[in-house]
């Protein structure tokens, strides 16, 4: 336990306070990994948190939910007092909340039984619902009657899946059976606080069977995945339909947001561009088009960030673009998506063709030679740019190029030092241009 953690709670209980660690930072403890963060629960009221805490920094952060912040060290402490919350008439958000006396009741209101265990050093732990016993099972199991749960908040039905996937968990019979049956509040929660989720369930260890075992619960977030569910390719590039194949597709690239939801997005245009060709074999003209609009349209409205969206909506629009072996043309993909992205390519293109049918895996021996090539052309130092070209605006203003013809003239430079048919050297470029000068006015 982090010290500024332990300070915090001796200081809440040198003041008469009952005190204790609360949620995921037990959880993860107990797990044996470093919590991300430390949230405490507290007989103290807010006032009194903040005076107990007088002279360090105490942000008001959810006030109105008995929550603050205290900055301890530079760490900061979410501090809440004991609560219990209203009832729920919109699958949101309690209608108000009350403090409670007791931290058993603090507990009851949490969701799962893992994230409804308290610790505090020296007063052990505090375990109602066998919260050390489901963390044991690898179980997800509601706090409580799942049903009226998840009623109560929907997003606790994402929340499972979540944790299902970040911590290779299955969900307790009942409590699947509950998020099952219970899915469609989901359209009630915000999309944000759902993207939030998903996006930690599709950087989990387990998404891909996460994904495969509850297309339906994700199908009420977005349901354009739908089409996708027991979609046949019916061709011999693909063992399985095109939703099984993005699920075992997310789980062979790197757990980053951007490669995740890419993979997840990156086939769903197959089924609207589906035609059977003469040859009988399943063909999607132009899938990748269809797939990037379909994303577009639903990584702005779970409001993803914008550089998110690019990021993404840029590999899934190229997920199946054949990239020549070639250091010119390796040298023109650098050029075009940047090196992060292009190695970010590679990652979805090894990721799509790990989950085709095996026969087609000599395409992983291509991305590792196209990753070769990649490493030995910026080993060189390249210019990728026009901003790395040896000669800039000022030395073809010399020349007496102006306005737009500035431009043209760096592009087509930088098109030579791409094809490797010029050297990034000042000399060498200003003679070349001199050469199509002299060409241009002969000509004339
Ligand atoms: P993470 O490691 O992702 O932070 P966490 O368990 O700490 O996981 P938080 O969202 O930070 O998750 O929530 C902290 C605690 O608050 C949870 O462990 C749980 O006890 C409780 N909690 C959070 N959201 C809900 C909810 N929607 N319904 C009931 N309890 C919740
Ligand atoms: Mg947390």
């Amino acid at each position: 336990i982090a010290p500024p953690a332990a300070r915090a709670l001796a200081r809440l209980h040198e003041a008469g306070f009952e005190a204790w660690l609360v949620g995921g930072c037990v959880r993860d403890m107990l797990l044996g990994c470093a919590p991300k963060d430390y949230d405490l629960a507290t007989s103290a009221r807010p006032e009194e948190t903040k005076a107990v805490f007088q002279g360090e920094t105490v942000l008001e952060t959810g006030i109105r939910h008995g929550t603050v912040t205290v900055l301890l060290e530079g760490m900061p402490l979410e501090i809440t007092t004991y609560r219990v919350d209203g009832a729920y008439s919109d699958a949101r958000h309690p209608d108000g909340v009350t403090f409670a006396d007791n931290l058993r009741a603090d507990a009851a209101r949490r969701d799962f039984t893992i994230n409804a265990m308290a610790y505090a050093p020296g007063r052990g732990l505090r375990d109602y619902f066998g919260g050390q016993a489901d963390l044991r099972a690898g179980c997800l199991r509601a706090v409580g009657d799942p049903g009226t749960r998840f009623q109560e908040d929907a997003l606790r039905i994402l929340r499972g899946l979540r944790f299902a996937a970040v911590l290779d968990f299955s969900l307790e019979e009942e409590t699947d059976r509950a998020a099952r049956r219970y899915a469609p509040l989901l359209t009630k929660v915000s999309a944000e606080r759902c993207a939030a989720e998903l996006g930690k369930l599709l950087c989990g260890p387990a998404a891909g069977r996460i994904l495969r075992a509850y297309p339906a619960v994700l199908g009420v977030v977005i349901p354009e995945l739908l089409p996708m569910v027991g979609f046949a390719h019916r061709n011999a590039h693909h063992c399985y339909d095109v939703w099984t194949h993005t699920a075992v597709a997310v789980d062979h690239v790197p757990p980053r947001l951007p490669l995740r939801l890419a993979m997840l997005l990156h086939d769903m245009g197959k089924p609207d561009t589906f035609s059977l060709g003469e040859d009988g074999q399943g063909h999607f003209y132009g899938h990748p088009r269809r797939s990037v609009e379909l994303a577009e349209g639903i990584l702005t409205r779970l409001r993803f960030p914008r550089r998110t969206r690019e990021q993404v909506l840029c590999l899934v629009r190229y997920h199946d673009a054949v990239i020549e072996e070639s250091p010119q043309r390796v040298r023109r993909w650098l050029n075009k998506l940047g090196p992060e992205r292009f190695f970010d390519l590679l990652e979805i293109q090894r990721g799509d063709a790990s989950a085709q049918a095996p026969a087609y895996c000599t395409r992983l021996d291509h991305l590792r030679r196209l990753e070769k090539i990649a490493g030995e052309v910026l080993a060189e130092a390249p210019c990728l740019t026009v901003r790395e070209l040896a000669v800039g605006g000022r030395e073809l203003l010399a020349l007496g190029y102006q306005g737009p013809a500035i431009g043209m003239a760096l592009r087509r430079l930088l098109d030579c030092v791409l094809e490797g048919t010029l050297p990034n050297e000042k000399t060498a470029l200003l003679q070349y241009l001199e050469q199509i000068d002299a060409k241009k006015s002969e000509g004339k």
